[in-house]
């Protein structure tokens, strides 16, 4: 299963930023967390500061920072993702953001040119794949990617976690928003506009209720 890239324009946020951890905290957490957690392979990235590395750094920290309201765990989004993943490498040649087979979630180099808020999602996406309850992705039928292969989930659920990898987008995204800015650094406004393109062409089936719910019109 693959992520295929989303272009999305970025809109500009009128709420200060938080103060975000720099390249050596990063590369701190690297060493003594995150390779372990996230089973990266070893020599699979090179982590200098400044490097691309660091992108993946910071989305393991959104991950880690987002904490949810109405879910007891700590951390769930972080854990979403290390509960499920055998192996993290990396592919130079791989087209797409991210995929994911047998456990093994496999990093493309465009993913380090992707919004951070679509970084997080993409690994909840390729972690939702690495369940066995996953449906998987469907031809699309309609839409702006019509015809495209394996590049929608067959229907808009209204319990995301049980659709597949874009279903899950919508799940990570959703909680996200409903959190206030002080709890996370990933921006609303880039988050909805994330969901206002994926829920008219990612579905091949969605009620106009749950369309008009993702979409707040
Ligand atoms: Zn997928």
């Amino acid at each position: 299963m693959i992520r295929i890239w989303l272009s999305v324009s970025l809109l500009a946020c009128a709420t200060p930023a938080l103060a975000s951890p720099d390249c050596g905290s990063l590369q701190q957490r690297w060493k003594e967390k995150y390779t372990a957690d996230f089973k990266i392979e070893p020599m699979a990235f090179n982590f200098t500061c400044p490097s691309p590395v660091v992108k993946l750094a910071r989305t393991f920290h959104d991950l880690e920072t987002i904490q949810i309201a109405t879910l007891t765990e700590s951390a769930p989004l972080y854990h979403f993702v290390t509960s499920r993943i055998r192996k993290m490498v990396f592919d130079p040649n791989c087209q797409a953001l991210a995929r994911e087979g047998g456990g093994t979630i496999t990093i493309c180099p465009a993913f380090f040119n992707d919004t951070r808020e679509d970084r997080a999602a993409t690994l909840i996406h390729e972690s939702r794949h690495i369940d066995a309850s996953d449906p998987g992705h469907v031809n699309c039928v309609g839409g702006r990617h019509d015809q495209k292969r394996k590049a929608c989930d067959e229907t808009l659920m209204s319990e995301s976690l049980k659709g597949s990898g874009y279903n899950a987008d919508l799940w990570f995204y959703g909680l996200a928003m409903q959190e206030p800015n002080s709890n996370h650094e990933l921006k609303r406004a880039v988050m909805q506009s994330y969901v206002n393109r994926m829920v008219p062409d990612r579905f091949n089936n969605a009620k106009a209720e749950l369309i008009r719910k993702w979409r707040k019109n």
